[in-house]
């Protein structure tokens, strides 16, 4: 991995969910499972890269911003009861994160929500409950957080985090929450990105993180080891678009943050072309690597193909479950 690779992690703050990404492969020629080996070394360079990058602050409305860059993107509410978040980050942004939070607001980060297990979501929760963050999420995301998990496509097992970073309350479906006066309504998606994705709405803002169901503007990934799946990702979108009027801010896992229901729109509609595309091909027999052969992504790479999940690697994602 070279310099110019490096800064380029850096500057588009790349998260652990694109680790194993066949774009790597591509370039360098490896077969996927090669690349993928290769890929488990990227974990030490992806955190490298995020205890360098900026934190980009994004002031939306009602006391909400958007921070992006590292990893997933983070909601932030201030007020007198304390800051919220919606995701954590990656541990070793801690020193940018903190100065990005103390610029918009004095008060201490009191509640931390993570929308779903994931590293790149969840691995700024130790430090954050070390300075006081009690951590809400749904059930599986405890759950996942408190063993060790294997993620087949990333080719890597990852250790759970010290206890203090492990949800300590927890829900099944939905949870109400009245903080800073603003009403924060908590829902968990039928299984989609993983089976453990929930939407942070803070209603009277008409402001919503959707997590890892909505990649803005790229190619996303999808979690099969976990529950995930491209069907449960479209459902979820649907989910999305319908709760979503014209002026709704929706806050997007990855890709530029602050989004609308245009943009989601877009890109619920690549992932029902390219499902089609590989639905086709492979009910005429076609393997994987002939489907991957045939671009069944190719009207759509130019809008989203240049992050780290590349065609092919979305493709594979795809075939899997269709
Ligand atoms: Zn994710």
């Amino acid at each position: 991995m070279n310099a110019t690779h490096a800064s380029g992690l850096s500057r588009r703050a790349f998260c652990l969910c694109c680790l194993a990404s066949g774009g790597f492969a591509a370039t360098s020629g490896l077969s996927p499972r090669q690349a993928f080996a290769e890929a488990r070394g990227l974990v030490s360079l992806i955190k490298d890269s995020a205890a360098t990058s900026p934190i980009a602050v994004h002031k939306l409305r009602n006391n909400i911003s958007a921070l992006e860059g590292s990893g997933g993107n983070i909601a932030v509410l201030t007020g007198p009861d304390g800051k919220v978040l919606v995701d954590a980050g990656i541990g070793v942004s801690r020193p940018q994160l903190m100065k990005a939070l103390t610029d918009l607001s004095p008060e201490p980060v009191a509640t931390l929500i993570n929308t779903h297990w994931h590293f790149d979501h969840t691995d700024g929760n130790t430090w954050l409950n070390s300075v006081g963050a009690k951590i809400i999420a749904q059930d599986n995301t405890r759950k996942y957080l408190s063993e060790v998990q294997r993620v087949e496509d990333w080719d890597y097992n990852f250790l759970p985090p010290a206890p203090g970073g492990i949800p300590s309350e927890t829900f099944a479906d939905a949870l109400d929450l009245k903080l800073n006066g603003v009403s924060l309504k908590l829902k968990r998606y039928a299984p989609a990105h993983t089976d453990s994705d929930i939407s942070v709405n803070f209603a009277e803002a008409n402001i919503v993180h959707v997590g890892d169901t909505f990649w803005n503007g790229v190619y996303p990934f999808i979690d099969y080891s976990t529950g995930g799946s491209i069907d449960g990702t479209i459902a979820a979108c649907d989910a999305n678009l319908a709760a979503a009027t014209a002026d709704t801010i929706i806050i997007a896992g990855h890709g530029q943050p602050v989004s609308n229901k245009s943009e989601l729109k877009e890109f619920r509609d690549m992932l029902v072309g390219v499902r089609e595309n590989v639905a086709t091909l492979k009910r005429q027999g076609r393997t994987r690597d002939e489907i991957v052969a045939a671009r069944p992504t190719a009207a759509y790479d130019a809008k989203f193909g240049a992050f780290v999940i590349d065609p092919g690697f979305f493709t594979r994602l795809v075939y899997e479950g269709v």
